[in-house]
């Protein structure tokens, strides 16, 4: 989608550091962590939020994904994986991402 950030780091119009690369889907460090370790999962392809996430395929890529990146050493004490949606959940990018955060001991509730 031509003005989506995430697109255009998809793209290489906007640089990000890399942390995980597959065929349909890349992970990349978040701009502003939340913790030690604060990566987002998206889908390569444009898809809006989690409720528009249909294809089987793209769902069993980005969870093998996410179990890859979760068995790292970098997280091996653990990790969260938030996925916001909507309005109420303080959503920003509307280019569906995955938040995986670790290296910290993280807050529960998270409020
Ligand atoms: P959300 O609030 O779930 O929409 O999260 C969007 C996330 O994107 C936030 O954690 C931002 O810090 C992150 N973000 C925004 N711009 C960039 C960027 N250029 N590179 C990496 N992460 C970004």
């Amino acid at each position: 989608m031509e003005n989506c950030l995430f697109c255009k780091i998809v793209r290489g119009e906007i640089p990000a550091k890399i942390a995980f690369e597959g065929e349909r889907v890349m992970g990349f460090y978040d701009i502003n962590p939340q913790a030690p370790v604060h990566i987002l999962l998206i889908p390569k392809e444009h898809i809006p939020t989690l409720l528009e996430l249909k294809d089987k395929e793209l769902r069993d890529e980005i969870f093998s994904s996410i179990i890859e990146i979760g068995d790292r050493e970098e997280l091996k004490n653990g990790f969260r994986l938030v996925v916001n949606v909507g309005r109420d959940s303080g959503c920003e990018v509307f280019h569906l991402h995955f938040h995986i955060l670790s290296g910290r001991r993280l807050n529960w509730p998270p409020g």
